[in-house]
């Protein structure tokens, strides 16, 4: 027995030799010389202890070729991949909320490949500056005298209230002391910004006095904050910004007004809830207005921080602006993708995020009944796959309470719930993973953004109900 095993050992081929033989080219050329003779490596001393445990024969070389192909090509796989988003949640943060607009795609990539004025001014061969690429554009479409922006809005409240109330208080109600979820809590960020949070009123009612009562020298702002993800119902009052911009500018302190996900246009043609935009925001006296990127504005993650000049040019001084700017590649792709707000009437065709919120339910069903058959062999007798009516989210807590009517396709199981975890991670599985959500003992796929259903459907084609859950 000792002595086969040895044998056997002395007939695996060295890791010089699969390099050599012939059927190793093609892992070479892939690859390189290091990685392929890593893996060749690692696939051999695996071989040896399969042999040493009694199982299996030598394999071939072209066999243990093969194995180190699949391991190389396996962690080669970007972690990091596109996928169907099923959820019905079109702002989904963990999915990388907005996906953007062609023109925005396309000035990213020219920005990544060629050297550009990011803070060079042409007309005059001087240092120019980053934000000079959107100010104006921004002022434009705002109202507001100044404008820059950040890394995303979290950022863009960081550092507006470190510049604005750093050492000093800041007043805001407590009916908007809000947690957006990821570690953003109003109260964690005010402390690391510096500044001594006064919380004012309760949680279901603030009144202007309790602003007026809190004011003192030491104020440095009046922060208001959109309650991005809830609502406040039944008997409550809230200060609204206008009342407080009239508050703050008598106490002549600057009122601060985070808008989340905030939007440039109104939103309510596409079917959605009537929002203060962000022109109404800065017309109602808010010194400073913060709002998201990626979120209804439809563009990359970013921070924007618009509002009165001398408090702009303050965020601007303050040093902790450099450390939460944007590259190039990113601010490419806001300037072209604010650019498009110029003519309103062509977003839904140009935004992609207003485009598939603005998707009717009629059109969405009947994709549903195109694509039931194929969905249906796809994933076999086991389960029942049919037209459903759901409600899509917007996500990311812009508009919480506001769902829009879907449809989509729901998927039972005809042997319990296990087959279904088992259906949803064979989804998960797939060349280009398809993300539904569980839901009363059915798997939806809410089809609302589904938009290349060809892909989708050659995807599903793949897919294998035997991979282990
Ligand atoms: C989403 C949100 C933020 C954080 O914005 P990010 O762009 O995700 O950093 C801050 N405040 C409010 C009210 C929000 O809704």
């Amino acid at each position: 027995m000792e002595l086969s095993k040895a044998a056997l050992f002395r007939d695996l081929p060295s890791v010089d030799a699969v390099l050599k033989s012939g059927v190793a080219a093609a892992l070479l050329e892939r690859f390189g010389r290091v990685a392929a003779t890593d893996a060749i490596r690692a696939v051999l001393a695996e071989t040896r202890a399969t042999l040493k445990a009694g199982g299996a024969a030598i394999p071939t070389t072209e066999r243990l070729v093969t194995s180190a192909f699949a391991r190389l090509a396996g962690h080669d796989r970007s972690t990091l991949r596109p996928l169907f988003n099923l959820t019905g949640t079109v702002l989904h943060t963990n999915l990388g909320r907005a996906l953007v607009a062609e023109a925005a795609i396309e000035a990213a990539i020219e920005a990544m490949r060629d050297p550009v004025s990011l803070e060079f001014d042409l007309s005059n061969g001087k240092r120019g500056e980053r934000d000079d690429h959107i100010r104006d554009l921004l002022c434009e479409l705002t109202g507001a005298e100044d404008a820059t922006v950040v890394n995303n809005n979290a950022a863009a409240v960081l550092l507006a209230l470190n510049t604005l109330a750093g050492g000093r208080e800041a007043i805001v109600s407590r009916g908007e002391l809000i947690e957006i979820g990821g570690a953003f809590r109003m109260p964690d960020i005010m402390s690391r910004a510096g500044a001594k949070l006064v919380e004012v009123g309760t949680t279901n009612r603030t009144h202007a006095k309790d602003y007026r009562g809190a004011l003192n020298s030491e104020t440095g702002v009046i922060l208001k904050v959109h309650t991005s993800n809830y609502r406040i119902m039944g008997f409550t009052k809230d200060v609204s910004a206008s009342e407080l911009a009239e508050i703050a500018n008598v106490a002549q302190v600057p009122l601060m007004n985070d808008l989340g996900s905030g939007s440039l246009i109104d939103l309510s043609p596409f079917g959605l809830q009537r929002e203060p935009t962000v022109r109404e925001a800065v017309a109602e006296g808010a010194g400073i207005v913060t709002f998201s990127g990626d979120k209804l504005l439809g563009g990359p993650q970013a921070g924007f921080i618009v509002g009165k000049s001398e408090l702009i040019a303050a965020i601007n001084r303050n040093p902790m602006k450099r450390a939460l700017r944007v590259d190039k590649i990113r601010l490419a792709a806001i300037e072209a993708t604010l650019k498009l707000y110029r003519d309103p009437d062509r977003l839904p065709e140009r935004l992609p995020t207003l485009r598939l919120l603005a998707r009717k339910r009629t059109e969405i069903e009947t994709q549903a009944q195109r694509i039931l058959p194929s969905v249906q062999s796809a994933v076999g007798s086991g389960f029942t796959v049919s037209v459903c009516e759901c409600r899509s989210q917007i996500g990311s807590g812009a508009l919480p309470l506001d769902t829009i009517e879907s449809a989509g396709l729901a998927i039972r199981s005809t042997s319990g719930g296990l087959a279904l975890e088992r259906l949803a991670a064979a989804f998960r599985d797939l060349a280009r993973p398809v993300i539904g959500r569980l839901e009363d003992g059915a798997l939806i796929l809410d089809l609302r953004c589904l938009t290349d259903e060809t892909a989708f459907l050659s995807v599903l084609a793949n897919l294998n109900l035997d991979t282990p859950a």
